[in-house]
């Protein structure tokens, strides 16, 4: 048993997946989009690569639409949605176990063991009329599911499709979604990654699938390059790729220029595989790119991830968690008697940094600390300002412009100036006879600044005015 985060069950009907806001037309636009059929031999070595599929416009602009709805979403936690294809009603039980599977593989590997705590998983029940899904154990095998998954998808065996438009639908009973894993009820080795629509499947019931989704997940979140040599052209002649983790330029160009992973060469960390530097093939080709490690996750089944994967997917954990989980709001303006506080997110392997700012100065005596007591600063009773900052400096990113965009949160409060004891003549923070004594000498000398109800006379009002000020004390 797991925890640290959160799972929860929804059910949703048939019915209700398929009156979602999804009509597939077949006469609309069909428009093609990149899915990852990458499998492991009997080494782990991967190979396979990207295939191009058609898919129905509207069901695209479904999901762009989601995306956008989500972008607003609050949850600070990024959202995995596990959908199921191919589980009866009386199968709801073997679909969670599948699910935890998948859930236990994935947090079995950096950086996702150490920031477990920044997922929220939502696994939604989705009941099909037939158990299994099309394709297994042969083609023509034809099963009735609710979200159309199948083998042989695209005439390729281990290649496991799904009706991206119903996996969202059904996915759509979270309460956010940042990525869906969709689970066949099957035990054949197979799946795919929509990596442009955060969309993965996995076998249920195959553990090398479970890898598989892992290593999908490093598409469709990370947005990483397969680092593998296979279904390209031998010598790639392109210009540079996008992917963090590849490149046309070798280590010492990298250095040189200072491009890509350049801040990684010669670096080596418990969790992740291998010594950086710049290896030839990848992105299926076996010459003119460059990848950062020997072997990694992108290029075989059951290795860890490498650090330059690690830095790109904590960069996209981080676009939907900030490191200040809650805490007094940005802005707040803050009286003596008010504490400041926060509570930053924690990973399992460390806290984050978090310094107190006053008037732009740190004070190293609160480095850490989570509550502020105004009233314990020692300030004058002149207005200031209170900056919370919280830094994850976590080694795994060397690159300082996602430290400072995604990893550091500040919080900036206004403390309020203390009201003026406007009885106080002499400012010297007591009400006294002297006081009294500066009041009736300046009147006698007709000083406007002793004109208490501010009419511009000096008169009895003002001496009552100053009286009932004097009677009433000073805060
Ligand atoms: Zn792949």
């Amino acid at each position: 048993m797991r925890c640290g985060f959160s799972v929860s069950a929804l059910v949703v009907s048939a019915g209700l997946v398929y009156g979602g806001p999804v009509s597939v037309d077949q006469g609309n636009d069909r428009e093609t989009v990149p899915v990852y059929g990458c499998f492991g031999d009997e080494h782990g070595n991967l190979s396979g690569g990207i295939h191009e599929m058609e898919m129905d416009g509207e069901v695209l602009e479904f999901i762009e639409a989601m995306n956008r709805v989500n972008l607003g979403a609050v949850d600070n936690r990024v959202d995995l949605v596990f959908v199921g294809d191919g589980y009866t009603a009386g199968e709801m039980g073997q679909f969670h176990t599948d699910a935890d599977g998948i859930i236990n593989s994935l947090f079995a590997y950096e950086p996702f063991t150490s920031y477990e705590p920044y997922f929220r998983i939502t696994k939604v029940e989705v009941v099909s009329n037939e158990s299994g899904v099309d394709g297994d154990p042969s083609p023509g095998v034809m099963r009735d599911t609710a979200l159309d998954m199948e083998y042989w998808c695209a005439g390729i065996e281990r290649l496991l499709c799904v009706n991206v438009g119903k996996a969202y639908t059904a996915a759509a009973a979270a309460p956010d979604i940042d990525q869906v894993i969709a689970i066949s009820n099957s035990s054949k080795y197979g799946g795919a990654g929509y990596a442009s629509n955060n969309l993965g499947t996995a076998a249920g019931q195959n553990s090398a699938a479970a890898d598989i989704a892992i290593h999908e997940l490093g598409h469709s979140l990370g947005d990483l390059a397969d680092e593998y040599t296979y279904g390209g052209p031998t010598t790639y002649t392109g210009g540079e790729l996008s992917p963090w983790n590849v490149s046309i330029l070798n280590q010492s160009e990298q250095v040189a220029q200072s491009r890509k992973w350049y801040r990684w060469m010669g670096a080596s960390m418990a969790g992740f595989d291998g010594t950086v530097g710049g290896f030839e093939g990848g992105n299926y080709s076996v010459f003119g790119v460059y990848r950062p490690t020997n072997n990694s996750m992108m290029r075989g089944l059951g290795r860890p991830f490498n650090l330059v994967g690690a830095e790109r997917l904590l960069r996209q954990i981080y676009r939907e968690v900030n490191p200040i989980d809650d805490g007094t709001a940005d802005g707040a303006m803050l009286e003596r008697d008010d504490v400041a506080w926060v509570n930053p997110m924690q990973p399992l392997s460390h806290d984050l940094s978090v310094y107190w700012y006053v008037d732009g100065v740190i004070d190293a005596g609160l480095d850490g600390v989570l509550n502020v007591d105004i009233g314990s600063l020692g300030l004058n009773g002149d207005a200031h300002e209170l900056r919370v900052v919280v830094i994850d400096e976590t080694p795994w990113v060397r690159k300082p412009q996602i430290r400072d965009n995604f990893l550091t949160e500040e919080r900036t409060f206004s403390i309020a100036a203390l009201a003026s004891c406007q009885a106080d003549i002499n400012g010297d923070g007591n009400l006294n006879f002297l006081d009294v004594s500066e009041f009736l000498s300046l009147f006698g000398d007709g000083d406007l600044s002793v004109d208490f109800v501010a009419d511009g006379l000096l008169n009895f009002f003002d001496v009552s005015e100053f009286l009932a000020l004097y009677g009433a004390g000073c805060p």
